[in-house]
């Protein structure tokens, strides 16, 4: 029997006169991944809102799901067989595809997309019941049945599967434009990250390190985490900015005192992470931070260090728990790489006791002779750019 996946989509279907541009965006990124992947021409249709792509004879499911589960825009997706619109035959065929396995319950559930003679509570009924004549000994379970008989009637076809996969939600990849991320080895930047991507934002990463004042693992730390963010979307981009020297002329500027650096470091991070916008034609930055986590993140100090930027700041876990960003680094898969110890960056030229309110005007005095544009383009025409 010939094979197809049905993708559903989510929130990009409710975007009324718009929903033609996210549908082109989701198109062309299955398009390209499987095409990449696979090495072969795949058709992908839509036909009343959803995807019907066509599978090979011989495919691995499992290679299918691994790039799917990481595509933002789709909502689900499962594994179909093409079947008859006649009941009879219908119930002919899910009995001989039946999966193996053993089951505590069933129920079939049907969506009709085209005109039918029967409505679809009568095809489920109906097809229950052939189900049972035949030998299937399992009771009906409306609500979280363990096998879930699933038939679309759409293109005067039935597609049946007996199980969906769940998609990772969000707008279609690359369809909200750039911006670019401020990446540590941390456990939120990564995370922020993904949250943007998710949103339909294509990502350019920036990194700031330490080297040769600290060793190269908190920068190989960063690339292994670009790396898993990098299947979220083609040609990730990574800067590798030199800051140790920068850090070290303010540590060692003795008019400006040690509880405020690291706003002053953010600060120039930000400067940085402009020029670096502008340079890419990105509308924004984003960060990890979160409200009332760390030193740098009481508002004051957020007032202190976003004043210099001239662009917008998006930071989706603003509002997060440490414990709910945990979870998301999980299933995402950086917190492993996250977790492993290192010197960061910052603890490096870092104030033993941070100043928790810092005052902009005072920073402002601090940063009086500071040379920030030379900074800035001496920064850009040394950072190694990676792409993955
Ligand atoms: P993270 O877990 O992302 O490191 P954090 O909770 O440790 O965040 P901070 O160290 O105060 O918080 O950093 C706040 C944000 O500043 C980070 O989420 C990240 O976006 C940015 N940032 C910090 N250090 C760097 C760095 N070395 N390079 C690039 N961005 C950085
Ligand atoms: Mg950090």
């Amino acid at each position: 029997m010939k094979q197809f996946i049905i993708v559903h989509y989510g929130e990009i279907g409710l975007k009324k006169s718009n929903t033609d541009y996210f549908l082109k965006k989701l198109r062309k990124r299955l398009k390209m991944v499987l095409e990449k992947r696979f090495k072969r021409t795949f058709s992908i249709k839509h036909i009343l809102r959803r995807f019907l792509i066509d599978l090979p004879e011989d495919f691995d499911r499992d290679q299918y799901i691994e790039l799917l589960e990481k595509m933002f825009g789709i909502k689900n997706f499962k594994f179909v067989k093409v079947g008859s619109i006649d009941l009879n035959k219908l119930g002919e065929q899910i009995w001989r595809n039946l999966p193996k396995e053993e089951y505590k319950s069933f129920r079939v559930r049907v969506k009709r997309s085209m005109d039918l003679p029967y409505k679809s509570v009568e095809a489920e009924r109906d097809l229950g019941a052939v189900m049972i004549d035949k030998g299937l000994d399992l009771p009906v379970k409306m609500k979280d049945a363990e096998l879930e008989i699933d038939i679309e009637f759409f293109n005067d076809k039935a597609f049946l599967s007996f199980k969906k996969y769940t998609g990772p939600g969000g707008l279609s990849p690359n369809s909200q434009g750039k911006l670019i991320s401020l990446i540590s080895s941390g456990i939120d930047s990564p995370v922020a990250s993904y949250m943007m991507m998710k949103r339909g934002a294509r990502v350019v990463f920036a990194h700031f390190h330490s080297f040769p004042y600290s060793d190269t693992d908190e920068m190989e730390q960063v690339k292994d985490l670009v790396k898993i963010l990098s299947e979220y979307q083609f040609d990730t981009k990574l800067y590798l900015i030199p800051f140790g020297k920068i850090q070290k002329v303010i540590a060692t500027n003795l008019k400006i005192p040690g509880k405020v650096r690291t706003v002053i470091y953010r600060r120039i991070m930000l400067r940085i992470a402009e020029a670096i916008s502008r340079k890419e034609k990105a509308n924004g930055l984003v960060t990890g931070d979160s409200f009332g986590q760390v030193a740098s993140q009481t508002p004051e100090n957020m007032f202190a260090i976003h004043e210099v930027s001239h662009i917008p700041i998006f930071q989706p876990l603003i509002g997060f728990d440490k414990e709910d960003v945990v979870e998301y680094a999980n299933k995402i898969g950086t917190f492993d790489i996250s977790k492993l110890p290192c010197k960061d960056s910052c603890t490096m030229f870092m104030p033993r006791i941070p100043e928790l309110r810092a005052n902009v005007h005072d920073i402002l005095e601090y940063e009086k002779d500071l040379p920030f544009d030379e900074w800035t383009a001496t920064s850009l025409k040394d950072s190694e750019i990676i792409i993955f």
